[in-house]
């Protein structure tokens, strides 16, 4: 990371710092003048101003090696915060985030009557009494993380035979998008759930380090993410890695999306209960599945079978694609589902990822974190307030001043009026 001496880029300097400071526990001056190439005073400078808007505090001194003990500095939790809405069919889950990625409140409702039209007030009284309840002054908040599932799943008594189109589901979801957005009048970044959870693990876990990898989510869709020196790629409009809808079998079985052959129907969540659905000839939920592994275990071993070969097929295209230095898997389930559905994949197919030196294996499973996506979501706005990156236009077809949508923040901008309208 390279910093500018010029005036200029005071705002892009400022980030560039408080990106530094993210990466480790305690830092030093003289180290992050080191590390961005800004001379000592311009960093001293800049770091007066963060620590005026109270985003960073002093931790005390370090004398270790040589020369001058120097004072070493960190985030402060209580600069700024950041809320995940995760959503799903009979529930709304909501957790507020310090900047640090500490944890201060949770919450879990169960709502039986939730549906694409109600969704946003329900997440915007929840979220503004959240705020209200932890004393949280709005203002420092730099935006709501926010996952949905796929809009055909709230309609469960269909959720076999309905046929949505794929571009009409995205739609309703950034509607939902766009009405919290004016509710709340906070920036609200629309995410898939292996995004969320990779930028949580490029920040706050396991991923600090790698260069380039592959999140894979297995939900009730599979979903993958690509991050590449630490960024996140974007899809155009906002929308990539659906790699559950990726043909693994032309002639295969039918999807919602209109194809034959997704992996999404062999591999993913709604695959299994599916699955078990039709041998059992009785609904059951995947909990119940999951939570009852010896009753199930010989329609498991058969969905494990099933879905080996079309997974292996998706994996081979993410490997051959992307080449990444790993690719981390994690999803709705415990570690002992992930870890048999990896040992089912083996061995891989032949890939370029098999050549050279590898310092990890091809696969891995995600560290076991509670609340892991929803702190996946609250991770959105920090990464899109620190990064340079665009939030993902997912209001193109809004006119940015409308009297409909009046939010034209973004996280990067909130950062900016809590870092200069001291
Ligand atoms: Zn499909």
């Amino acid at each position: 990371m390279r910093g500018t001496n010029s005036q200029y880029n005071k705002a892009t300097n400022l980030r560039l710092i408080l990106q530094v400071i993210n990466k480790q526990p305690a830092i030093s001056r003289i180290e992050i003048a080191k590390q961005t190439a800004l001379t000592k005073q311009t960093i001293s400078n800049l770091t007066d101003i963060l620590d005026k808007a109270g985003l960073i505090k002093t931790l005390g001194i370090s004398k270790s090696g040589v020369g001058k003990p120097s004072t070493l500095i960190s985030l402060n939790s209580e600069g700024a915060y950041t809320l995940g809405v995760r959503v799903r069919v009979n529930s709304i889950e909501v957790g507020l985030y310090s900047i640090t990625g500490e944890l201060l409140d949770y919450l879990h409702n169960h709502i039986e009557t939730l549906t694409p039209a109600n969704i946003s007030d329900l997440i915007a009284s929840i979220c503004t009494e959240q705020l209200q309840a932890n004393a949280v002054d709005p203002s420092r908040v730099l935006g709501v993380g926010l996952l949905l599932p796929s809009t055909h799943r709230f309609n469960q008594s269909q959720r076999h035979t309905e046929h949505i189109n794929r571009l009409q589901d995205d739609q309703i979801s950034k509607d939902i998008q766009q009405q919290l957005e004016t509710k709340m009048q906070l920036p609200v970044i629309l995410e898939n759930l292996a995004g969320a959870v990779a930028l949580k693990e490029t920040f706050f876990g396991a991923a600090k380090e790698l260069k380039s990898f592959i999140y894979l989510y297995l939900g009730y869709s599979i979903d993958a993410s690509f991050v590449i020196d630490n960024k996140l790629l974007v899809g155009f409009q906002g929308f990539t890695g659906r790699l559950g809808h990726l043909i693994v079998d032309a002639q295969g079985r039918e999807c919602p999306c209109g194809n034959d052959g997704c992996l999404n129907q062999y591999a993913s969540l709604s695959a299994l209960e599916k699955h078990i659905e039709k041998h059992t000839r009785q609904a059951v939920e995947l909990t119940h599945i999951i939570d009852n592994p010896q009753r199930y275990e010989n329609l498991l071993k058969d969905w494990f079978d099933d879905m080996s070969e079309p997974m292996r097929i998706a994996l081979n295209s993410l490997e051959n694609l992307f080449n990444a230095e790993t690719i981390i898997m994690g999803g709705d389930v415990p570690d002992w589902f992930l870890d048999r559905f990896i040992r089912s994949l083996r061995p891989f197919l032949p890939s370029i990822a098999q050549f050279n030196k590898r310092e990890l294996p091809r696969l891995i499973r995600a560290p076991t974190e509670e609340h892991n996506a929803i702190k996946g979501a609250a991770t959105l706005p920090i990464y899109f307030a620190l990064n340079q990156q665009r939030v993902p236009n997912n209001n193109a077809e809004t006119p940015p001043f409308s009297e409909e949508h009046l939010v034209s923040t973004s996280p990067a901008e909130r950062l900016n009026a809590i870092i200069f309208n001291q």
